[in-house]
């Protein structure tokens, strides 16, 4: 780590991607999305937390006509493993009905947040077309079956924190990706 760098990143045993490499993925991704959605609108739903930084990267790379929304869930309650139980923390969802809309989120993991996500938008908002995004996607047997539209990196299954991704609600503010170095688990 450089002289400069911020106490934060610091604590960090290991860079998977930087400041820059992930700005180069997400201008791809971003420039894929456009094309694959040319001429049709688009509504991009975020993930909170995580998601919103991914997210407001994102749509600045896709030059087309588009709004932007949010759904909040929770399924880690802070810890480093999923609790396997999706939980909905707001009452209304997006305005998304005749809508083509692309959720985005941080992570794809078990798959049983955007699985549950995509279901119950199905279920209740009518929208036009559903698919995904994520930033990373673990390389790992789904706890259900289900894979994203559109993926930036693929990882190994580690807990990373950075770019949005939290241990302890801590750490979203980093700008590149890593994982923590052990003496920073268990406590803040
Ligand atoms: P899934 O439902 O696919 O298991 O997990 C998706 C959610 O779990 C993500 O939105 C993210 O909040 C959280 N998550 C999964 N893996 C990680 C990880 O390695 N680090 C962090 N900080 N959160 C993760
Ligand atoms: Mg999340």
């Amino acid at each position: 780590m450089g002289q400069n760098e911020p106490i934060l990143g610091e604590r960090l045993e290991r860079v998977l991607f930087d400041q820059g490499t992930i700005r180069e993925c997400i201008a791809g991704m971003g420039g894929r999305i456009a094309q694959d959605f040319h001429g049709e609108p688009l509504t991009i739903v975020a993930v909170l937390q995580g998601g919103a930084l991914f997210m407001a990267d994102l749509i600045r790379e896709i030059h087309l006509p588009l709004r932007i929304d949010a759904v909040s869930v929770s399924s880690y309650l802070g810890g480093t493993e999923s609790s396997g139980k999706v939980t909905f923390l707001q009452e209304k969802l997006p305005n998304i009905e005749g809508r083509n809309v692309l959720v985005v989120d941080d992570i794809l993991d078990t798959g049983r947040t955007l699985s549950a996500i995509c279901s119950r938008f199905r279920e209740e908002c009518n929208p036009k077309s559903i698919r995904t995004a994520v930033l990373l996607s673990k390389k790992i047997e789904r706890s259900v079956e289900f894979e994203a539209d559109y993926v930036g990196f693929e990882i190994g299954n580690e807990f990373v924190v950075g770019y949005g991704l939290d241990y302890q609600d801590e750490y979203r503010n980093l700008p590149m990706i890593g994982v923590l170095k052990d003496e920073w688990i268990g406590r803040i």
